[in-house]
């Protein structure tokens, strides 16, 4: 079940409560609504509060989407948990735009000057923006929750596969066995090792299903040397065959995986810049953080058989999970990161011509662009009530973005706030409903 996030007079974090006591609370006029995302109320005077447990707030950070839990050690509950959109690929594309308007602009009027990108350096250690967006919205999140509930310690998966566990994989012979951990670690492994694609046809997006080179019935071996990834179609066309007679027409595609099934992978494929960058920061909240690997929480996983999303992996992240993770009901909250409108005052067509001029103002009023409201209009050709983000324009006259649709020329007048516009969009996730659905 998601809790309800609650703070005191004092605005210090308490237990999270059962949304029915939150409506008790609330219907008693003893609490009121602080934020609609993530849902926290306020109480109004000094109520007696369940003890402060603190909390665990597990991360799996992904490359899109990045999962969030607050687990419960101590019962394995999964008090809340969120699934946080990342938008590095709109900041890389806005980026590159601005990039090839402001080439053209210097191609066009300032041409005799000296080329200078040349004289620029960057700060060491510095992630790209788009990285660096990832690791700042997680952050916010981080501290945002912080904010709301106590926590005792943070979990990160660090690693796609824990090398300590498999030691050196390709030299001391270490054997991949189905279901257990370091099966699992091998196989992440292989799949960082052969790039996440069919070894024989390149296929990507497939399930992948770990092959052995030489087959088992040939007398090959289960160690890591011996091991590559296939698709299904390609694992059954070979078979038990020979891989030179498999390979016989592809003969660079042979000298490739003989040559890269011999080859150990380093260390530093197990990590990556930006995942660092996260646990260095997440060290300097002050809290205890525990770090796991991708091939720990897939085992975690399937042994609670529990399906694959973002939250439940994060759920999963680390030795520290719970024997039994609660996880009925919960409702994970959909975050997706839309960012603080633009700077730019000035819109160009494609060609970087200067087409149209923004005000300097960004709040009509009393409202902003990406602000939720809810419209009651009372008459007209939109009558009825619209619940949505708002597109504010300085006549007055807005739009709202609803389910439904855009909502367009609705007053000002008619709309009241739910939700300032914080960077973020906000929907609910659907409901865990079954415990068991068999892991593959
Ligand atoms: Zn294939």
């Amino acid at each position: 079940m998601s809790k309800v996030f609650v703070i005191d007079t004092h605005k210090q974090p308490q237990a999270p409560v059962h949304p029915g006591r939150a409506r008790l609370l609330l219907t008693a006029g003893q609490a009121a609504v602080w934020r609609r995302y993530p849902f926290t109320i306020i109480l109004k005077t000094a109520i007696k509060q369940p003890s402060l447990e603190p909390l665990r707030l597990k991360i799996d950070p992904g490359s899109q989407t990045t999962g969030l839990a607050l687990v419960q050690d101590a019962t394995g509950e999964v008090v809340w948990a969120a699934e946080l959109t990342h938008r590095g690929k709109r900041i890389k594309g806005r980026l590159d735009r601005r990039r090839a308007l402001r080439r053209s602009r210097r191609q066009r009027k300032t041409r005799y000057r000296k080329p200078r990108f040349q004289n620029r350096h960057s700060r060491q250690g510095r992630l790209p923006p788009s990285l660096e967006s990832r690791v700042c919205s997680i952050l916010t999140w981080v501290a945002r929750v912080i904010r709301l509930t106590p926590i005792g310690a943070i979990s990160q998966e660090l690693v796609r596969f824990d090398s300590q566990r498999i030691q050196q994989p390709e030299i001391s012979g270490s054997a991949y066995q189905q279901g257990t951990l370091a099966g699992y670690e091998i196989r992440e492994y292989l799949l960082e090792k052969w790039q996440r694609a069919c070894t024989y046809c390149g296929a990507t997006g497939a399930p992948l299903q770990v092959e052995h080179i030489q087959s088992r019935a040939r007398g090959g071996t289960n160690r890591v040397s011996n091991l590559c990834l296939a698709c299904e179609p390609c694992n059954l066309t070979k078979g038990t065959q020979n891989i030179r007679d498999f390979l016989a027409t592809r003969p660079e595609v042979l000298a490739r995986v003989l040559s890269q099934a011999q080859t150990p992978l380093t260390d530093a494929a197990a990590v990556n810049a930006s995942r660092w960058h996260l646990f260095e920061r997440l060290k300097a909240t002050g809290l205890p953080v525990e770090t796991g690997s991708g091939g720990l929480t897939k085992y975690n996983r399937s042994q609670r058989n529990l399906p694959k999303c973002h939250w439940l992996d994060a759920a999963c992240v680390g030795t520290s999970t719970p024997e039994q993770l609660a996880v009925a009901g919960v409702v994970p909250l959909l975050i997706e990161a839309t960012g603080h409108g633009t700077r730019q005052m000035c819109g160009t067509d494609e060609h970087g011509f200067p087409t149209r001029h923004r005000q300097r103002k960004k709040v009509h009023w009393g409202y902003q662009t990406g602000d939720l409201v809810r419209a009651v209009v009372p008459r007209g050709k939109y009558a009825g009530v619209h619940v949505g983000r708002v597109l504010a324009r300085a006549t007055g006259s807005f739009d709202i973005r609803t389910k439904q649709g855009r909502q367009q020329g609705i007053n000002h007048r008619h709309c009241r706030p739910i939700h300032r516009n914080d960077g973020y969009s906000y929907q609910k996730g659907v409901p865990y409903a079954g415990p068991a659905i068999p892991s593959t």
